[in-house]
């Protein structure tokens, strides 16, 4: 079958187009047919390489899918072939403590398809059963594929971790990220107040687009912390979000009331931080890690975005051929939304976010 592998680490121009072997059903396992997958910035951090993960070569990457169950290992039930189903990418022991609270994404052995086992960047990919869902009925495979990482992330942070309510305002930083979009929709679900921020006008228009109460221009806002301080009345934001880590924690500890949360799931801006520890227990806030999601946070995820009718914000589709002019789009931080391949003929050419609409 066609994939896009990895044979050495680097930037995009390392991916390449190559016929690997058929991944095989085994027992507790399902095959599915790759209609889309969608690109996260994970996928550049594994095809960069990070010290201590080690793939045998060729390595299929890519995390998120959706598709057709095309063959079933022994000791499935609950699924059939033919199903559309979405695909969790998390990778989960079923044997340890964590996993025994239903809590997967704590799991000691955490791992992430394309990470820790060949990707959906292909025509099929095998996974455990207990990582597909069925597909939304009102979303094409393009825009179902687009859910998982990034729809997944953002409401174990918003749901499960910070617990946001409705009438509560949430700091969302930078825009552009697929998480923060998918947080962005979440929290006007959830019917909370958002504040966007980002350096672009376009990116903050989008988000004023799809529900942003305020947006702040951090290129212009010189203490974005002052700003969100002042939009909420001088009392703090409920909840901050924070994506990028090292640039935007400091903010985040400053932006939130007393007694508010602060939720984190990534470092895009470097991996270490100054906190005032005198905010922190004056302010009696609480600080919260966040990864991926359970089963159960997946489960009703989905079942939220069906009920709603939720469509993830769709940047382009290329087909899996152009993988690497796809990965090279991200890289350079283009995209508004996701970045969708069209697999095993779905898509031909590239398809804007209007043709596929
Ligand atoms: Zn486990």
């Amino acid at each position: 079958m066609k994939a896009a592998v990895i044979r050495e680490h680097g930037g995009p121009e390392t991916v390449r187009i190559e016929q690997v072997s058929e991944p095989e059903a085994k027992p507790g396992e399902v095959v599915v047919e790759v209609r889309a997958a969608a690109l996260n910035h994970l996928d550049l951090w594994v095809i960069e390489g990070r010290p201590g993960t080690k793939h045998t070569y060729p390595h299929v990457v890519g995390s998120d899918a959706a598709g057709v169950i095309a063959a079933m290992g022994p000791d499935v039930r609950d699924r059939s072939v033919g199903e559309e189903v979405v695909v969790n990418p998390g990778l989960s022991c079923g044997a340890c403590e964590f996993c025994a609270r239903g809590e997967q994404s704590e799991c000691v052995d955490f791992g992430l398809l394309g990470l820790s086992r060949p990707g959906t960047f292909a025509e099929r990919v095998a996974v455990p059963a207990g990582n597909v869902c069925p597909k939304p009925a009102h979303l094409s495979f393009e825009e179902a594929a687009a859910l998982p990482l990034a729809h997944l992330t953002a409401w174990r942070m918003l749901t499960t971790r910070a617990d946001l309510r409705p009438g509560e305002t949430v700091l969302i930083h930078g825009i552009g990220g697929g998480v923060a979009l998918a947080a962005l929709q979440i929290a006007s679900l959830l019917g909370a107040r958002a504040i966007a921020t980002s350096s672009s006008d376009e990116k903050l228009e989008q988000a004023a687009r799809l529900g942003a109460a305020h947006a702040i221009d951090y290129s212009r806002t010189k203490d974005v912390a002052a700003e969100a301080r002042r939009i909420t009345g001088g009392r703090g934001v409920d909840v901050a979000l924070d994506t990028a880590g090292a640039a935007t924690w400091p903010i985040d500890i400053a932006s939130v009331r007393r007694g508010g949360r602060v939720v984190i799931c990534g470092v895009t801006t470097g991996p270490t931080a100054e906190t005032d520890l005198r905010a922190v227990y004056w302010n009696q806030i609480s600080l919260m890690g966040s990864t991926m999601g359970s089963r159960e946070d997946f489960r009703s995820l989905l079942e939220t975005v069906s009920a709603t009718r939720l469509k993830p914000v769709m940047d382009r589709v290329f087909p899996l051929d152009q993988a690497r002019d796809a990965l090279e789009r991200m890289a350079k931080g283009e995209q508004m939304g996701k970045i969708v391949l069209g697999v095993s003929g779905s898509i031909r050419g590239r398809l804007s976010q209007e043709e596929i609409a």
